[in-house]
């Protein structure tokens, strides 16, 4: 049917149901039912589209067939249907770009804190459930308050970014790294257990310590000290960050450029 009968369609039906003619006919009541329940229907869909996009057109559209109507407004709801995956789409980017986000520290680009935390967690539940080992290294700047000093905050966040860059340089596909706070940095090294684990770390303090910096003619020597600890078993996770810790306060004290192992 095209939509020019559509407005004759109704005509007729209402002539039909109008005509005292048909008023014994079985069909009559049946057809005034399916024609009620397709008003109703087309309310409805009016209501829809006009909240759903302030539609301006309804009194106008009265004018036309309730076919007519009807074909028009299930386009109009076709399209807001259309723009609502959009949205949605959109709000599912949003989200995970969001959550990329809060995991991400801003100034270098690596995880943060929270990362860590959840890898942690993640990574110690691994190990128990697969009985492998797991190795925690701390970082921290060596006399990094001297940088700032000298050449500016500014160049004190430029020498962070090239540490970061270095320490997720140096460290394998598997391990995992992230800022821990301020100038200090920390490194997961899931299947492997302190020997190994120094191996890694090495390599890493070879990069901060290679660094190449210049501020003007001036040559920025970096340098980081670690402290590593290979989780025991039934050791909570912040017991094996204690120990890396105090390994690190080790390593400081021994000089600095270091890597030491904790007990
Ligand atoms: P040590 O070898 O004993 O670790 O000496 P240090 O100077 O690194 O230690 P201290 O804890 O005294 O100083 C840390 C410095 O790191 C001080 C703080 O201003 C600086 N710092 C921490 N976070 C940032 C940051 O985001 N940007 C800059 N530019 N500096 C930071
Ligand atoms: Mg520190
Ligand atoms: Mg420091």
């Amino acid at each position: 049917m095209t939509v020019r009968d559509d407005k004759n369609l109704e005509l007729v039906i209402e002539m039909l149901l109008a005509d005292p003619a048909h008023t014994e006919n079985p069909l009559r009541y049946p057809l005034q039912d399916l024609y009620q329940e397709f008003r109703g229907l087309l309310r409805q869909i009016d209501r829809i589209t006009r909240i759903s996009d302030g539609y301006q057109s309804i009194a106008r559209d009265e004018k036309l067939g309730l076919t007519e109507r009807y074909h028009k407004q299930l386009r109009q709801l076709e399209k807001i249907a259309r723009i609502s995956d959009r949205y949605q789409s959109m709000m599912r980017d949003l989200n995970e770009e969001l959550k990329a986000a809060s995991i991400k520290d801003a100034l270098t680009g690596i995880g943060n804190r929270r990362m860590l935390m959840d890898c942690l967690a993640a990574e110690a539940a691994r190990a128990d459930r697969m009985g492998r080992p797991m190795t925690i290294a701390l970082a921290d700047v060596d006399r990094f308050k001297k940088v700032n000093d000298a050449y500016g905050h500014e160049t004190g966040d430029k020498a962070l970014v090239k540490i970061a860059e270095a320490i997720r340089g140096a460290v394998r596909d598997y391990d995992l790294c992230g800022r821990w706070g301020g100038e200090e940095f920390m490194i997961i090294m899931p299947e492997i257990g302190a020997t190994e684990g120094a191996l890694v770390v090495n390599r890493v303090r070879d990069a901060i310590a290679g660094l190449d910096m210049r501020i003007g003619e001036q040559a920025l020597e970096l340098s980081a000290s670690f402290g590593i600890a290979e989780r025991r078993q039934d050791e909570t996770v912040s017991e094996a960050i204690n120990r890396a810790d105090a390994a690190l306060y080790e390593a400081k004290r021994a000089g600095r450029n270091r890597v030491e192992v904790a007990g």
